[in-house]
């Protein structure tokens, strides 16, 4: 965290009360950094890890900038995936929530085209969305950008590594000349730097270095065969009882044995691979991220650009054979300050990783101790929540203010017992307490929402 208040910058008094309640007391290294250049107009590449608070830089430099009563696009935003997209504008409505009607969008492959052509046709301030629809929607003349104010290229490198060079070369062709650029990036490659100086004027480069944002504690243990490192996972779960575990494989099959052992062990696991329908995979993140699952097991494919914060351990079942792979794995624990911890398994053959690796992070790797026992009170436990899904969501004109409602009225449960609602087109996953799911499920099966009856499932361990 850095000394610098974002009240010593010239930003909007409505977004800076709104700062207040969303508790960014101070600035992190790359906000300090980075913000007084972006308010100040200025094209900017920031080179920065993951967590280290980078959507604000943009999000804060897109609402100050932004116009609400002309409803035109006055800001584009490219993520290399569709979680990061749906995550980025969450954080931006968050930000925005001390101005009214400001319409944000997200535009991305794997959903209705025409949807969002009526979307757009309605009007948006900010447009967020992956390069191949962001593409798609220019050529059709369905968005339109001679309003531009403000481009920016999230995780730049990360949609060059899933292939939308051209996408970005096509797109960025649209772009009117005269308006700001702002691109992030983990790493600096080439390849970036030639789209930069196609986009960009004179860019500032910052690179924000610093491990002093995050509080990462990296753990490393030498095993022999696959059994060791599954019997390691189960004696770190015990001893350590982490809420939510990412653990990270190198194969699918990988991933499919390791979810079965989790489970075996008695946790509540869930796996995440290429090979997973975007319903299943869409339900498995959600069952992660509101807390009904404990442990989700994933390839880093699968992973790729999911920003899950707030993870108290990440794993490698074994480490990943580039230096980059790593930085991104361990990137989703200790965000913001908050401290996490990494435990990394390997075998005598893999030294030339590690030896990679210490280089890189320049620090001596040593062989630890595993836990030699979890003690005789450890034993496996369940996560804090279940999921419910409903089947009614965004289209039945469903809110989460209406289902919280259904839960909290007359013999139902208790508002703090409701976790995250998620809504969905079709559908909505809702996550209660564990110890009041049976309840809620009957509450939301049998009550009115919105002057309907909705079916509802409880979603198994
Ligand atoms: P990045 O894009 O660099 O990976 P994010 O922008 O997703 O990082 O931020 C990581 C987390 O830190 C988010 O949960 C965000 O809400 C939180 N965060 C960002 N800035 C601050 C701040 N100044 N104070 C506290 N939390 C912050
Ligand atoms: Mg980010």
């Amino acid at each position: 965290m850095s000394d610098l208040s974002f009240f010593d910058l010239p930003i909007k008094p409505a977004l800076l009360n709104n700062l207040e309640s969303l508790g960014y007391m101070q600035m992190t290294a790359v906000q300090a950094t980075a913000l007084p250049e972006v308010l100040a107009g200025k094209d900017v590449i920031t080179q920065a890890k993951t967590g280290s608070g980078k959507t604000a830089v943009f999000g804060l430099g897109i609402l100050n900038k932004l116009d609400v009563s002309a409803l035109n696009v006055q800001s584009l935003v490219l993520c290399p995936t569709r979680e990061l997209a749906d995550q980025v504008a969450a954080e931006l409505r968050r930000l925005a929530r001390g101005i009214p009607n400001v319409k944000i969008i997200t535009v991305c492959g794997g959903a209705s085209t025409r949807s969002q052509i009526t979307s757009l046709e309605h009007g948006a301030h900010v447009v967020i969305g992956t390069p191949g629809r962001v593409k798609d929607l220019l050529d059709r003349g369905a968005l339109l950008l001679d309003a531009l104010k403000l481009f920016v290229l999230d995780e730049a490198d990360r949609m060059l590594d899933m292939g939308f060079q051209d996408a970005l070369d096509e797109i960025i062709a649209f772009i009117p000349m005269q308006q700001q650029t702002l691109l992030f990036s983990a790493t600096y490659p080439v390849t970036i730097a030639s789209i930069a100086n196609r986009v960009m004027q004179q860019p500032i480069m910052l690179k924000i270095e610093g491990t002093n944002d995050a509080v990462i504690e990296q753990n490393f243990y030498r095993v022999k065969a696959n059994h060791e490192r599954l019997a390691g996972i189960e004696l770190l779960m015990l001893v350590h009882r982490p809420e939510r575990v990412l653990i990270f494989c190198n194969t699918k099959a990988d991933v499919k044995a390791v979810t079965q052992a989790v489970l075996d062990f008695g946790f509540n696991a869930l796996a995440l691979h290429g090979d997973l329908e975007q319903k299943d995979r869409d339900q498995t993140l959600i069952r992660f991220i509101n807390k009904s699952t404990t442990v989700l097991v994933a390839t880093d494919v699968a992973a790729r650009g999911l920003d899950i914060d707030d993870l108290d351990m990440v794993i490698n079942y074994h480490i990943a054979s580039d230096t980059e792979v790593h930085l991104h794995r361990i990137g989703r624990t200790g965000r913001a300050g908050k401290q996490g911890a990494v435990h990394s398994f390997y075998a005598a053959k893999e030294s030339y990783k590690m030896q990679r690796l210490s280089e890189f992070l320049g620090i001596q790797i040593s062989n630890q101790q595993l836990p030699q026992t979890a003690g005789y009170q450890s034993k496996p436990y369940k996560p804090p929540m279940m999921t419910i899904r409903l089947s009614g969501g965004k289209k039945e004109k469903l809110r989460a203010g209406d289902v919280l409602g259904a839960l909290t009225s007359e013999n139902g449960i208790h508002g703090q017992q409701v976790g995250k609602i998620t809504l969905f087109d079709y559908c909505a996953y809702v996550a209660v307490n564990r110890e009041v799911a049976t309840v809620a499920l009957n509450k939301l099966r049998h009550d009115k929402i919105k002057g309907k009856t909705f079916k509802a499932w409880l979603l198994k361990d």
